[in-house]
């Protein structure tokens, strides 16, 4: 997708993600929570078993993004704004009040841990089910899990999000990256 297709200039000059771009950003997240619970049914089957453990991991996901929303999003340059990439930041103002934003950078260390160990169960729970009973299609959705997870969720982040984000010298996660100044 373009990225005039996801960015738009309001009146004032600023800029704003449009719809379409928010659904595109959201995706890869999206992506790894489904392969996530994905990788539960293969390597459970459809047995009680696999549907519970897919369902807790898509509530888990949904749990996560409701935290960060709640809980770092207050504290973010872009809550209640349109330029927020994902969308989240105007969630977030329907549901707390804005607060300082130069809390972020320590907000950001305490509140992202929450949602780290989503990128982590999925490939543990396969690969230790893998060693037990190999299966080929659990292992293709590792395998995408991981490229989605590790490289493909990062790297989107990085060109369309962290790229233009006015707090990105305050982020734990960017401030050491060089390329994005
Ligand atoms: S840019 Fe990130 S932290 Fe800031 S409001 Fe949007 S989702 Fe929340």
């Amino acid at each position: 997708m373009a990225e005039c297709d996801m960015n738009t200039e309001n009146s004032t000059g600023r800029r704003e993600s449009t719809l379409a771009g928010k659904l595109f950003r959201n995706l890869p997240y999206k992506i790894v929570i489904l392969l996530g619970a994905g990788i539960f049914l293969a390597g459970l089957g459809a047995s009680m078993w696999g549907f519970i453990a897919a369902g807790l991991y898509i509530l888990y996901g949904l749990v996560g993004s409701l935290w960060i929303i709640l809980f770092l999003c207050p504290y973010c340059r872009r809550y209640g704004s349109r330029s927020c990439p994902s969308g989240y930041g105007l969630i977030s103002a329907r549901l707390r009040k804005r607060r300082d934003f130069g809390r972020f950078a320590e907000k950001f260390k305490k509140h992202i841990p929450v949602i780290v160990p989503l990128w982590f169960i999925p490939p543990i729970a396969g690969i230790i089910i893998e060693i037990i009973h190999f299966d080929w299609l659990l292992l293709v959705l590792l395998v995408v899990f991981a490229i989605d997870a590790f490289i493909i969720l990062p790297m989107s982040s990085k060109k369309h999000s962290c790229k233009t984000c006015p707090q990105r010298n305050e982020c734990p996660w960017m401030k050491d990256k060089k390329e994005v100044t």
